[in-house]
């Protein structure tokens, strides 16, 4: 039986390599192990969406003990994943390793596959932000160009992938979007995040950040806070906290800034499925986050993104997604607000993307 191994390196990207587990055990053409990749064990919040998901464990886990540098822990992982790889002897190898996303975690497991000579599929596949300043834009490049198939989750990755890059077609299939199809299975219409009780908010906007250009200096927090003062005018404000965006709002000195004001309501993170209850729920959203635009388009929410690119167009040409910036927010938000929400499905966003990738998995392995 041929052997599948597919990495979930973070939890954003474990909830996208979820469905896609479920349904090669499911279909049982292929033995499925499902390898968790991370700084830390999982933890409460990572099990519960787990099981939540119909996952009672993870079949192997890679810690990294010693974090230390972004380069380091790039080598660490590569080291890792390639021992894990190879310690069964060739004849046990995986047949093929399903990498999501973008994470550095997603580029060592990548490296250490193709080293050790296990073909690699990319799932998200040909998302390009064009900014190579960002770390995730270089990982997306790196491991397209060195995976053997690419599963891109939109038209515009594909042709990303096809027509800018030259990738083969016969090797890159549009399978959609998998992160819907984990939230088409948890999203209930009825379902009330706890959180709107305790703060006892009806109407609001939920806000995300955690980019390094929005947190990583006293100025940029500055002129964040500024921007969320500004926008409070239309609604209050939900925020949860990202645990780098916090470090850094406590290390510039800037917490009574942040707190105490009656627009602006911060909180821990929020477990993976009360927040995408709250995105349901809010009036819009204002982020910098990759996955909170897709999810926002889903569920028909205006979500309005503080950065200069974003690697989901299709999130924009929907109708659910804006760009903003410093300078022009104010009239970008207000104007958004006023003409409503008319907001387009996306091709291939319908909770079917595992059953497509689970084809093409079969396909390459099986021609
Ligand atoms: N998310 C969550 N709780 C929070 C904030 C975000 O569960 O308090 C989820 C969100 O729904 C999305 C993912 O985490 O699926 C996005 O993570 P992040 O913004 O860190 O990463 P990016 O998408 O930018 O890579």
């Amino acid at each position: 039986m041929r052997r599948i191994t597919l990495v979930a390196a973070t939890r954003p990207n474990f909830i996208k390599i979820a469905p896609l587990y479920l349904c090669l055990k499911q279909q049982g053409w292929c033995e499925v192990r499902l390898l968790y990749v991370a700084q830390h064990p999982p933890g409460p919040m990572t099990t519960e969406i787990a099981r939540s998901l119909g996952i009672p464990e993870f079949d192997d886990t890679i810690v990294l003990e010693d974090g230390g540098s972004p380069m380091r822990r790039l080598g660490i992982i590569a080291d890792k994943v390639h021992e894990f790889i190879t310690r069964s002897g060739p004849d046990l190898m995986p047949d093929l390793m399903v990498v999501p996303g973008d994470v550095d975690a997603s580029l060592a497991a990548t490296i250490a596959a193709r080293r050790a000579g296990v073909p690699v599929a990319h799932l998200e596949a040909g998302l390009r932000s064009f900014d190579e300043t960002m770390p995730e834009e270089l990982n997306r490049m790196l491991i397209d160009s060195i995976s053997d198939l690419h599963l891109p989750p939109s038209q515009a990755a594909m042709d990303n992938l096809v027509y800018g890059e030259g990738r083969a077609i016969k090797r890159t299939q549009l399978v959609g979007n998998i992160m819907i199809d984990t939230l088409m299975h948890i999203y209930r219409a009825e379902y009330r995040p706890a959180i709107l009780d305790q703060l006892d908010l009806e109407r609001f906007a939920l806000c995300t950040f955690h980019r390094p250009s929005n947190v990583d200096s006293a100025q940029a927090l500055e002129q964040l806070h500024g921007v969320l003062k500004n926008v409070a005018r239309h609604q209050p404000l939900l925020f949860p906290v990202h645990p780098r965006t916090r470090a850094n709002i406590e290390a510039f000195g800037l917490t009574e800034k942040f707190t105490g004001q009656d627009w602006l309501h911060l909180c821990d993170p929020i477990p993976y499925i009360d927040f995408i209850h709250l995105i349901a729920r809010s009036e819009f959203v204002l982020t910098d986050s990759g996955g909170v635009q897709e999810e926002a388009a889903f569920l028909k929410r205006l979500c309005f993104t503080f950065r200069d690119n974003t690697e989901r167009p299709q999130t924009i040409e929907a109708g659910s997604n804006h760009l903003i910036s410093i300078h022009n927010y104010q009239s970008v938000i207000t104007k958004a607000l006023a003409a409503g929400r008319q907001i387009q499905d996306i091709p291939l966003w319908d909770g079917l993307t595992a059953e497509r990738v689970a084809q093409c998995l079969r396909t390459f392995l099986e021609p």
